[in-house]
């Protein structure tokens, strides 16, 4: 937690962390600012896929991260969120209380 108010005032240096994978059908990312995920764990609750977890980082702070088994399949486990088409319900953006999650689709 100190740690992470030190990166919050900018006296250590933030990470963005990037999760997935880019194939022929486009780029498929989760997103994670380390600046303003506190790993709270509201988006890990969220997640109707099993998809996230808390981890302790490099700096020995809570951080969401995405869950090592689906680093490659989050085009299609994220489906239920993110079809392509029809409307959207990205259950763990909407859950963050700091727009710490971003996709990149
Ligand atoms: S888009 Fe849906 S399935 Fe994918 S990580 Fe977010 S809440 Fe979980
Ligand atoms: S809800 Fe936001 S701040 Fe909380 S763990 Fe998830 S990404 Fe981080």
């Amino acid at each position: 937690m100190f740690n992470w108010l030190l990166r919050k005032l900018w006296v250590m240096p933030r990470y963005i962390a990037n999760y997935g994978y880019t194939d022929g059908s486009g780029d498929w990312y989760i997103v994670v600012d380390s600046d303003k995920c506190d790993g709270c764990g509201k988006c890990v609750e969220a997640c109707p896929k099993n998809v996230l977890e808390v981890i302790v980082d490099d700096y020995d702070d809570k951080v969401v991260a995405i869950r090592k088994e689906h680093h490659k399949n989050i085009k299609y486990v994220c489906a239920q969120c993110k079809p392509v088409s029809g409307p959207r319900d990205v259950r763990c953006q909407k859950a963050c209380p700091s727009g710490a999650i971003t996709h990149s689709w």
